[in-house]
């Protein structure tokens, strides 16, 4: 039996509720329905601070029915097609759901099998990742036991969610490596498919800092291709020719990751590496159900949804829009980022609705809260002109003890109480 709603949620993680709340308390008689196949929802930004053993992973899950705002229904399905032209999404179950206004937003897709052997060692033999509910708090364990030895920890040549988390645990177990007095028996390689730390420069010279006085060794435009758990080995791919250090924007995605944009022919040396320690984090990109859809952006080659990056309305389909981590806005994919997407769909869409034209614009903000030791963090915050976008009256390309808190306890506490409700 088909069902319809005037404006239906595909994804109620962060953008699915936070979008949801904010558009019921602007006009309460809006008929929403969220379609959310999982029970749990999970506050993933958390997961960095699990994999530091500072923060309980049983904190970072809550369920899912808590949160959605009284007077929209939660639809527990997954969509796999979307049909724009009859304005129907269909479910895995075959259950038909149509709507008016449609919103996306399902997150991204985590391609661990681009990494060969990285599933099946995932969360063992000092293999881990903080990408991974169940693997986060693993991260810890194999930081607190290490005793020396090489530390490996790569992030991938695509656009992720939070560009900073691959490095952001590497800084922290170093510190700790320090405060125990083993820093001097461990060789710490960071494998990157970026050509920088950072793309903002103000906030690249603080992390190079970081680097240089943890001693760590950094592979640019270097992509992990396989890990072997048996022989502690990694595999990545390099360059052949020395790639230029991308400053400029990019079309396709944030300036911060910095991700070589050269012909993948390029992509020719392949290095083997020992190692005793991995964090690993995979390749992403968007859901398959929306690579094949006709709302995907054939031109991006990580088949995201396609919007128009400053109004967050679909390019083609004016009575649908998107947000989140599933969009090709060019920006850096975070929940600081749907933030300040979240009230923009919200009044553009009841524009859409009033038939006007829509007025608010995305001008591309993101932040990266990035721990530099324990008890001080640098946040990065950004827009899409690759500049600093500063909140705070004070430099915040100094890494900070205020920061830390704000991190630490201040955010988990707003994402609950006050984003999720739309209050923030
Ligand atoms: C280790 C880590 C550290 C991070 N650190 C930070 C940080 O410090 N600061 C920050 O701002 N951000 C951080 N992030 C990023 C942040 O968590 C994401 O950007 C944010 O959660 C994206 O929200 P979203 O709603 O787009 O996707 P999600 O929150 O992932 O939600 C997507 C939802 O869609 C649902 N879904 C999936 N498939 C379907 C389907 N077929 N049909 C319907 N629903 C579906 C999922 O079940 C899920 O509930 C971090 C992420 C990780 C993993």
């Amino acid at each position: 039996m088909e069902k319809h709603y005037q404006i239906l949620i595909v994804g109620g993680g962060n953008a699915g509720l936070s979008v949801a709340s904010q558009l019921l308390r602007k006009r309460k008689g809006l008929s929403i329905g969220i379609i959310e196949p999982s029970e749990n929802h999970y506050y993933q930004p958390a997961w960095t601070l699990v994999g530091a053993g500072i923060f309980d992973i049983q904190k970072t899950i809550r369920n899912e029915k808590d949160f959605i705002p009284k007077n929209a229904t939660w639809i527990k399905e997954a969509v796999s097609e979307f049909n724009p032209t009859s304005n129907k999404v269909i479910c895995s179950s075959g259950k038909e759901i149509s709507y008016d206004y449609l919103i996306v937003c399902p997150g991204i897709q985590l391609d661990w099998n681009k990494i060969k052997g990285l599933k099946d060692t995932l969360g063992k033999n000092n293999v881990s990742s903080n990408y991974n509910f169940n693997s986060a708090p693993y991260t810890w364990e194999m930081i607190k036991n290490f005793k020396g030895g090489i530390a490996v920890f790569t992030n991938p040549s695509t656009p992720i969610k939070c560009g900073g988390a691959p490095h952001k645990i590497m800084y922290l177990a170093v510190d700790y490596w320090r405060k125990k007095g083993i820093l001097d028996k461990c060789d710490i390689h960071y494998i990157s498919g970026a050509t920088v730390i950072f793309g903002v420069p103000e906030y690249k010279a603080t992390l190079e800092e970081v680097l240089k006085k943890g001693n760590i060794k950094v592979h640019y435009s270097a992509n992990t291709i396989g890990i072997d758990a048996n022989n502690k080995t990694i595999e990545f791919e390099t360059k052949s020719t020395p790639s230029t250090i991308k400053q400029s924007l990019s079309e396709t995605t944030a300036a911060c990751y910095s991700i070589n944009e050269a012909s993948q022919a390029d992509l020719t040396n392949k290095v083997t590496l020992s190692f005793d320690l991995c964090h690993a984090v995979p390749p992403q990109s968007a859901p398959d159900f929306i690579k094949k859809s006709p709302l995907a952006d054939a031109s991006n080659p990580y088949g995201y949804v396609e919007v128009n990056k400053n109004t967050m309305q679909h390019s083609r389909f004016a009575n649908v829009f998107a947000l989140g981590d599933c969009t090709n806005a060019p920006c850096s994919k975070t929940g600081a980022a749907i933030r300040k997407q979240a009230p923009v769909v919200v009044t553009n869409l009841l524009e859409v609705m009033d038939k006007q034209p829509v007025t608010a614009q995305y001008d591309g903000y993101s932040a990266c809260p990035i721990p530099t030791q324990y008890g001080k963090l640098m946040l990065a915050e950004f827009d899409y002109n690759n500049k600093p976008k500063m909140t705070f009256p004070f430099d915040q390309a100094k890494p900070r003890w205020t920061m830390w808190i704000l991190k630490t306890k201040v955010l988990p506490w707003l994402y609950w109480n006050k984003i999720l409700k739309g209050t923030a």
